[in-house]
């Protein structure tokens, strides 16, 4: 079994619930991030304060949680034009993606992650891609990753695996998930101090966070929370 894993983690509900679960299953666990010019940076304002609370809630995440890597990546801002990366606003595009859609964004982040986990000796890179609650993203597909694994691999004479535990999971899931690896102080947490709306508001605290309560982000999490709150 491996013990260490490497978790690209952006500040999101996603990647915070990635987090705590590698910090359940390896020894070792170091954090990701990527600057790559968005438009808002409130998502990795927030990585910070994140970890010290994850560590804060758990003696064990404490001893496993490692170092944080925060790259620049600003050439994925230069050679797209994106809703998430330029001031244009959200909309569908006529080849069926939403305008959030940064070509290659996930691929490239994977790519880098894996070069990294190989000067850090990490075997395991965790990412909270998700074909469920399908937002159009093609590199977010299971086959995409399954892909990319046996690429990496090929190409860096390695044994690494690309882990992705929210997968199959739609958002009420992810929250349920959430409560299984920390409790009500996790799901808390994740509730009112990580970030996902595009438009990067943060505005009032709603029952399912914060954000602008129309963009498809904030949609797609509100629904998962009031699906996941009507389990109870
Ligand atoms: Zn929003």
């Amino acid at each position: 079994m491996s013990s260490s894993a490497l978790v690209l983690f952006s500040g999101g509900q996603d990647s915070t619930t990635c987090l705590a679960w590698a910090l359940s299953r390896y020894e070792r666990v170091e954090t990701i991030g990527f600057d790559y010019g968005q438009r808002h940076l409130i998502e990795l304002s927030l990585r910070p304060q994140l970890l010290a609370s994850l560590r804060a809630q758990n003696p064990l995440w404490q001893e496993r949680l490692g170092d944080d890597h925060m790259l620049d990546l600003s050439l994925l801002g230069a050679i797209s034009d994106s809703a998430l990366t330029s001031d244009t606003a959200i909309a569908m595009q006529a080849n069926g993606l939403p305008n959030t859609f940064v070509p290659g964004r996930n691929l490239l982040f994977m790519m880098v992650t894996a070069a990294l986990a190989y000067r850090r000796g990490i075997t395991v890179l965790v990412g909270g891609m998700c074909e469920t609650d399908f937002s159009g993203y093609p590199d977010c597909r299971d086959d995409s990753m399954r892909a990319l694994e046996a690429a990496i691999n090929l190409g860096m004479a390695s044994s690494m695996s690309i882990a992705t535990p929210l997968m199959w999971l739609n958002k009420a899931q992810t929250w349920t998930l959430a409560e299984e690896l920390g409790g009500k102080e996790l799901v808390e947490l994740i509730r009112t101090d990580t970030h996902t709306c595009y438009l990067g508001e943060r505005g009032v605290l709603h029952d399912w966070g914060h954000g602008c309560g129309s963009c498809p982000a904030c949609a797609l999490r509100a629904r998962g929370y009031q699906d996941y709150a009507a389990l109870k």
